[in-house]
């Protein structure tokens, strides 16, 4: 595939950093990729970005500019949890997850009334910072990892989130 902006994407090697802090309140660090779906909207972002945050307007929650780490649909293996998770799922480490890839700021009055998908500055892991799919390691809110069930496998799982109702995934 040829880009005509090659900023739009970042190699695996430069998404390799070490997690974020454990300390670090609602986070949950995954293993990834188990599996990674590459749809439509990467394509496009690859080639033409719109939703990846320029220099110019970096996105307004994770500070990120291009060039971001791709993958926002995708499963995992919960390594680390942080101490100060709300850990309403019971995650554990080692379970297998998919990740709901929402970024949301949680203050503003649609996050304030739960409509996380209408945050004023929403985004998504894998388009907007916050690492994806293709790094690593990725942490990401515990309130969107899911556990998969034990008859679902982790290629199942990637595609999970990119199934679900479309006014809330990409
Ligand atoms: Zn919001
Ligand atoms: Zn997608």
């Amino acid at each position: 595939m040829i880009s005509k902006n090659r900023n739009a994407l970042t190699t695996r090697s430069k998404c390799n950093a070490p997690p974020r802090s454990l300390s670090n309140a609602l986070l949950t660090i995954c293993r990834a990729p188990a599996f990674v779906g590459i749809c439509g909207t990467d394509l496009h972002e690859y080639s033409n970005p719109t939703f990846i945050p320029s220099k110019e307007r970096p996105h307004p929650v994770t500070g990120e500019s291009m060039p971001v780490g791709f993958g926002h649909e995708f499963s995992g293996t919960v390594v680390e949890i942080g101490s100060k998770v709300q850990n309403k799922g019971g995650l554990k480490v080692g379970d297998h997850v998919a990740v709901q890839p929402t970024i949301c700021c949680f203050q503003c009055p649609s996050c304030e009334q739960n409509f996380l998908n209408c945050c004023d500055k929403g985004g998504f892991v894998g388009l907007s910072g916050g690492g994806g799919g293709l790094s690593d390691f990725v942490c990401v809110d515990g309130s969107f990892v899911h556990k998969l069930p034990v008859n679902v496998p982790l290629d199942v799982g990637g595609i999970v989130i990119s199934s679900g109702p479309r006014t809330m995934f990409v």
